[in-house]
C-alpha cells in the first residue's frame, strides 16, 4: 500500500499539492550503478513452471473446482441464474444483532496487541468462494470456507506466555467480522445449518468461532472428509464513510482492505497468515449503473442474470495464486477505460486496463506508460516477470491511502494516477510514475510473498519503497534528484516521529489501530534499512539474497528475520549485528572528529555512534576525501563499518590536508554532527563547491545556509555567515559548470521551515518563518539583476522549444528552475512599488503558463500577497477557481494554496472555506486534507500563540472523526502530538486539544491510541 502524500508527512505533501514550493523542498543529481543483469536465476526458472501451472488455468478447470462442493450450488450449477434474493432479513433478527448493539452501546476496551505473542492460527481457510449481490443498501454477501487443521501451530506460537494464550482460545477456526457493519444471517458448517448459539459456535466482539468439534462433525457428513463453513451476511456500503471494507464512493463501489478491512465485508481469519485461494468470487449488480465488476485474478465469465431482463449482470473471477484476504478486491460501476499490452520476458502478452470515471479516462495514458516501464524495469533488474495474463488499475476519488497493491487489480486514488499537462504538475507525473511502480513491485515483494503479521509490515512496505526509490531514479536518469528528495522526507517526517510519542522501530512491537502503523518509520526508515543492505553487501550480493529470498518464501507469509536469513546466508555473512536495526527506535547519533599528521600523511577520522539500541548498530559510513589545496577527490567513496561505540578509521599515504565529505548519499538514517558540536562553516562552503558527491554537495550549501538562519533566529552575529551564504549563492546562481536546470534549482533554495525546526530546542515557528523570509530578501535584492536576467533567458529558451508539453528531464528542469528565480524575485515586496511590480511578474507568469506547474507556481505566491498585490491576488483566486471547471484534483491546489498562505488572515479565510463553501466535504479524504491538513502544516498560522488554529483543528478533528477515524487519526498525528518542541504556552493550548479528542463519546480506538500516546 502507499500511505499517500499525508501519511507520509509534512515534506511528500508538499511534493503532491505544493510541489512548487520551494522553501519547503528540493534535489540534486548523482549516478547510481547500472542495475544488475537480467539473467534468470534457477529460482525464476522454476518459477515459470510454476506460472505455468498457475496463471493459465481455465474456465473447465474452475468449474471443475466449483463442482467440488466448495462453491455455491446456484453459481456453480448455473452463473447465469440469478441466485436468491429471499425476503430482506429483518436487522435485528441477525444472529450477531444482539452482539451489535450491546457493543454499540458499551464498546469493548481497546487492547493492545503484541508482537511477541504471535500465534498461529489452529484452523486455516484454503479455498474460499464469494458471492457479492450488489443492491442500494442490502448488499449480501455469501461466503463458502475449506478449512483445514493446521497441526504445526503448536511448534510455530512464539507466545511470551504461550499458555496463556491457549487458555483464552478456544479450539476451534477463529474468523474476524465487525458486527457493527456485518449482520450474519446464515451460517452452516456442512451438513449443518441448525448451530446451537454457545455450543456450536460462539460470538464475541469483532469475532466468530466455529468450535473444532462441529467442524469435525460437518466434516464426517461431508463425501470429501473436508470442513466447509457457510454463511451469508448482509452490509450497507453506501453507510461505510470509514472507507475501509466494501463502501460507495459516488456512483461505484469499491473495496479497501488493508490492513483489517475484509472483516467489514464478511467473517473471515483477516490476518495476512492466512493465504487462501479464492476460487471464485461472483458479483451481480444492476446491468445499467453497473457495466464494469472486477476483482482479483483472470475474469472467467461474465453475462446477463437469467430472468433479469437484462438489468442484472454477473462476473465471475478466480485468481489461482494463494493470497491473504487484505489483497482481495472487488469494484463496480460505470467507468471509462485505457488499454495496453506488455510482453513479458518469457513472451507472455499481458493486457493491462485502467478505469476511470468516464471522464477522466483521457488522464490515464501517463500511468499506463508508466507501468510498461515498471513492467520492464523489475525483469532487468530483479528477474521478477508478471503472473497474470491481466492487470488492472482503478482510479477512484475517495481513498484513504495513496494506493493499494491488491494482486492484479490495483485500486489508486484519483490523486496518484491520473495526469494531464493542464490539471498536474511536473511532480505529480513523476509521483504517479513512482507509485504505480510501487503498487506493482508489490506483486512480488508483499503479494507473492506476504507478511506473517502486520508487524512484519516494513518486510514488504520498506523493502517496496526502496524498490521504487531505485526504478524512479534509475527510470529517469535523476538518482541524486530522487535520492534528495527521499532524504528529506526521512529527516522531515521520519525523524519528528523519532522524536516524538509515536516513535517505534521498523518493526513495531505493539499496536492498539494497526492503521495507525502506516508510518513514516515503517515505510522510509523500513527503506532505509533494505538500502542499508546494497550498501553493505554490493549490488550483486544484494540480488543474490533477493534471489534466496523469492526462492525459498515465494507463496508463504514470511517475517523480517527471514528476510534478513537469506540476505546473509545468500552472501555467506553474518548479519546479526544488522539485525538490531529492526528491533532500534529513535535516530542514532553519529558523531565525528579527525586529527591530520602532516608528516606520516595520514588521516584519522573517529566516529562514534549513540542510539537506543543496548548494544552497537552496524553502521555503514560512506567517506571520501578532497585536498584541501585543489579540492579534487584524493580518496574516493569507501564505505566504513561502524560496529563499536566509537572507532577510528586511518587514511594514509596523503600529500596534503583533506576536508572529509562524510555519509556521502546519506548512507545510514543517522544524525550526523561533529564531536565539537560547532559545524564548520569553511569545510561547508568548501564541500558546497567542491563534493563529488552530489548529495553531500547540495547538503552542505543547506547546513551552510542553515548556519546562518540559526544564527538570526537567535540572534547572535550572522555577518559572516551571511557572507558565505552571499557567496555561495551567487557562485551557484552564475557557475556554468552546473548544466542541469533541476540541479542549479535545489542548489539555490534554502531549507524549508520544517528542516530549521529541526535545529531549535524550542519551535517558534512565526520566528522561523520570518528568519528565513530575512535572508531570502536579502539574497534577492542582493542578485535582483542576475535573476531577472535568468529568469528572461529561461522563457526564452521555453518558448524556443515549442509549444508540446513534456516532462523530460530539461523541460522539467527549466520550469523548476525559472519557479525558484519567479519566488526570489516577487519576495521583494516591502514598498508599494514593489508589491506592484511583484504582483505584475506574478500574474504574467499566472496567465502565460502553459501547464499546471508553472500557473500553480505563480498562484502559491499570488495568494499570499497583501498591500498593492492584493487586487492580482483576488482575482487569481478567482481564475484559478474558475478555470477548474470542478475538477477535483484541481479544486484541490485551490484550496491547498489559500491554506498555505502567508497572511493575517488566513485561518479566518480557511475557517469560512470550511463552513460554507459548496465545494468543501469532509468526506472526501482528498478534499479534507487539502484544506485542514495544509493548514496545520502552515505552521507560522497554526501556531498562533493564542491557539486559535489548534482550536480549529479541534473543531474539525471532532467532525472527522466520526466520520473517518483513520484520517483523523493520522491528520492528529502529524500536527498535535509533538507540543513538547514549543514553549510552554503552546504546548498548553495543543495538550487542551489532545485531551478535549481523548474525551470525546465514542472517540474512535484510531484516534484515541494517537491521543492517549501524545498526551504522555
Ligand atoms: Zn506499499
Amino acid at each position: 500500500m502507499q500511505i499517500g502524500e499525508w501519511a507520509d508527512g509534512i515534506l511528500s505533501h508538499f511534493v503532491l499539492f505544493l510541489p512548487f514550493l520551494w522553501k519547503k523542498y528540493a534535489t540534486w543529481n548523482h549516478r547510481r550503478s547500472d542495475p544488475p543483469s537480467s539473467t534468470l536465476s534457477r529460482w525464476s526458472k522454476e518459477r515459470k513452471a510454476d506460472h505455468k501451472r498457475n496463471a493459465h488455468k481455465t474456465i473447465p478447470r474452475i468449474y471443475s473446482i466449483m463442482a467440488n462442493s466448495t462453491n455455491f450450488e446456484l453459481t456453480a450449477a448455473n452463473p447465469t441464474k440469478k441466485p436468491r434474493t429471499d425476503d430482506p432479513p429483518v436487522k435485528d433478527k441477525a444472529l450477531n444483532g444482539g452482539l451489535a448493539a450491546s457493543t454499540k452501546a458499551n464498546p469493548p476496551e481497546a487492547k493492545e496487541i503484541h508482537r511477541l505473542d504471535y500465534a498461529p492460527l489452529r484452523y486455516k481457510v484454503t479455498k474460499v468462494s464469494l458471492n457479492f449481490n450488489l443492491v442500494e443498501r442490502r448488499t449480501v454477501v455469501e461466503s463458502v470456507l475449506t478449512v483445514e487443521k493446521f497441526d504445526a501451530a503448536d511448534a510455530l506460537t512464539t507466545a511470551t506466555d504461550a499458555k496463556v494464550a491457549a487458555n483464552d482460545a478456544v479450539d476451534g477456526l477463529d474468523l474476524d467480522g465487525d458486527e457493527g457493519v456485518v449482520a450474519l444471517y446464515k451460517l452452516s458448517v456442512d451438513g449443518c445449518d441448525t448451530l446451537v448459539p454457545d455450543v456450536d459456535y460462539i460470538l464475541k466482539p469483532g469475532k466468530l468461532i466455529i468450535k473444532a468439534e462441529t467442524l469435525r462433525r460437518g466434516a464426517s457428513k461431508n463425501s470429501k472428509g473436508e470442513m466447509i463453513v457457510r454463511s451469508t451476511v448482509e452490509i450497507v456500503p453506501e453507510d461505510n464513510t470509514q472507507l475501509s471494507g466494501l463502501y460507495k464512493d459516488g456512483s461505484m463501489y469499491c473495496s479497501q482492505c488493508e490492513a483489517e478491512g475484509f472483516r467489514r465485508i464478511t467473517y473471515y481469519p483477516d490476518r495476512p497468515d492466512n493465504m487462501a485461494t479464492f476460487e471464485s468470487v461472483r458479483i451481480e449488480a444492476d446491468t445499467d449503473s453497473f457495466p464494469v465488476l472486477l476483482s482479483n485474478g483472470n475474469l472467467m465469465e461474465e453475462g446477463e442474470c437469467e430472468g433479469s431482463d437484462g438489468k442484472r449482470k454477473f462476473a465471475i473471477w478466480h485468481d489461482p495464486f494463494p493470497k491473504p484476504s487484505y489483497l482481495f478486491a472487488l469494484v463496480a460501476g460505470d467507468l471509462g477505460s485505457i488499454e495496453g499490452t506488455f510482453t513479458t520476458m518469457s513472451g507472455r502478452e499481458v493486457i493491462l486496463r485502467f478505469y476511470s470515471e468516464h471522464k477522466n479516462a483521457g488522464k490515464l495514458n501517463y500511468a499506463l506508460e508508466s507501468l510498461k516501464r515498471a513492467m520492464k524495469w523489475d525483469e532487468e533488474t530483479y528477474g521478477l516477470e508478471y503472473d497474470l495474463d491481466l492487470f488492472n488499475v482503478v482510479a477512484v476519488e475517495s481513498f484513504n491511502m495513496g494506493a493499494m497493491e491488491n494482486k492484479s487489480l490495483n485500486v489508486f486514488n484519483t490523486s496518484c494516477v491520473l495526469a494531464d499537462p493542464v490539471t498536474s504538475t511536473d511532480a505529480e507525473y513523476y509521483r504517479v510514475e513512482g507509485i504505480i511502480g510501487h503498487e506493482y513491485f508489490h506483486n512480488w515483494t508483499g503479494n507473492r510473498v506476504t507478511c506473517r503479521d502486520w508487524f512484519q509490515l516494513t518486510l514488504k512496505e520498506g523493502l517496496t519503497v526502496y524498490r521504487d526509490q531505485q526504478f524512479s531514479g534509475q527510470i529517469n536518469n535523476c538518482a541524486a534528484v530522487t535520492r534528495i528528495q527521499n532524504v528529506l522526507v526521512v529527516r522531515g517526517s521520519q525523524f519528528q516521529e523519532d522524536d516524538g510519542p509515536m516513535s517505534h522501530p521498523i518493526r513495531p512491537d505493539s499496536y492498539i489501530a494497526m492503521d495507525n502503523f502506516y508510518t513514516s518509520t515503517v515505510y522510509r526508515k523500513g527503506a532505509e534499512v533494505i538500502r542499508m543492505y546494497e550498501t553493505l553487501l554490493g549490488t550483486e550480493g544484494f540480488r543474490k539474497g533477493m534471489d534466496c529470498y523469492f526462492l525459498r518464501h515465494d507463496g508463504c507469509a514470511v517475517t523480517c528475520d527471514d528476510f534478513l536469513a537469506a540476505m546473509a546466508d545468500a552472501n555467506g555473512v553474518d548479519l546479526s549485528q544488522f539485525a538490531r536495526w529492526y528491533s532500534t527506535s529513535g535516530t542514532p547519533v553519529v558523531t565525528y572528529s579527525s586529527t591530520f599528521d602532516q608528516q606520516k600523511g595520514l588521516f584519522q577520522l573517529t566516529l562514534s555512534q549513540s542510539s537506543r539500541s543496548e548494544e552497537p548498530l552496524l553502521i555503514p559510513v560512506a567517506v571520501g576525501l578532497l585536498d584541501k589545496q585543489t579540492g579534487h577527490e584524493v580518496t574516493p567513496t569507501t564505505i566504513l563499518q561502524l560496529k563499536e561505540c566509537t572507532q577510528t578509521f586511518d587514511f594514509a599515504g596523503l600529500k596534503g590536508g583533506v576536508v572529509p565529505s562524510i555519509l556521502r548519499n546519506f548512507s545510514a538514517p543517522v544524525k550526523i554532527v561533529p564531536a565539537s558540536g560547532v559545524v564548520d562553516e569553511n569545510d561547508l562552503a568548501f564541500l558546497a563547491s567542491w563534493d563529488t558527491d552530489g548529495f553531500n554537495r547540495w547538503d552542505s550549501a543547506q547546513k551552510l545556509y542553515e548556519a546562518a538562519i540559526l544564527k538570526v533566529i537567535n540572534q547572535e552575529a550572522h555577518g559572516e555567515s551571511l557572507d558565505r551564504v552571499l557567496k555561495t549563492f551567487g557562485q551557484t546562481l552564475k557557475d556554468e559548470g552546473i548544466s542541469d536546470d533541476s540541479i542549479r534549482a535545489f542548489a539555490l533554495i534554502l531549507p524549508s521551515e520544517s528542516t530549521l525546526s529541526k535545529s531549535v530546542t524550542i519551535i517558534d515557528p512565526p520566528a522561523i518563518l520570518k528568519a528565513r523570509n530575512y535572508v531570502k530578501k536579502l539574497i534577492a535584492r542582493r542578485f535582483k539583476e542576475d535573476l531577472l536576467v535568468a529568469y528572461k533567458n529561461l522563457t526564452a529558451a521555453i518558448d524556443a522549444d515549442g509549444a508540446t508539453f513534456k516532462v523530460d528531464g530539461v523541460s522539467v528542469g527549466r520550469r523548476r528552475l525559472r519557479n525558484v528565480y519567479l519566488g526570489y524575485l516577487c519576495s521583494i515586496c516591502e514598498t508599494g512599488d514593489e508589491q506592484k511590480e511583484s504582483a505584475a511578474l506574478a500574474t504574467e507568469h499566472f496567465i502565460a503558463a502553459t501547464g499546471m506547474t508553472d500557473k500553480l507556481a505563480a498562484f502559491s505566491i499570488l495568494a499570499s500577497m497583501s498591500g498593492e498585490g492584493a487586487i492580482a491576488r483576488d482575482s487569481a483566486i478567482e481564475k484559478f477557481y474558475d478555470d477548474a471547471k470542478g475538477d477535483p484534483l484541481v479544486l484541490n491546489k485551490w484550496f491547498s494554496v489559500q491554506a498555505d498562505a502567508e497572511l493575517p488572515d488566513v485561518l479566518d479565510r480557511v475557517i469560512k472555506l470550511a463552513s460554507s463553501h459548496p465545494d468543501f466535504s469532509l468526506k472526501n479524504p482528498n478534499r479534507c486534507r487539502a484544506l485542514i491538513m495544509t493548514f496545520a502544516m502552515n505552521a507560522a498560522a497554526f501556531h498562533n500563540e493564542e491557539g486559535k488554529g489548534y482550536k480549529f483543528l479541534g473543531d474539525m478533528l471532532e467532525k472527522i472523526d466520526n466520520i473517518n477515524s483513520k484520517v483523523a487519526a493520522r491528520t492528529t498525528a502529524a500536527c498535535l502530538i509533538g507540543w513538547k518542541n514549543y514553549n510552554e504556552k503552546r504546548a498548553t493550548l495543543m495538550k487542551e486539544q489532545l485531551q478535549r479528542l481523548k474525551d470525546m463519546p465514542n472517540v474512535s480506538n484510531d484516534l484515541l491510541e494517537i491521543v492517549t500516546k501524545g498526551l504522555k
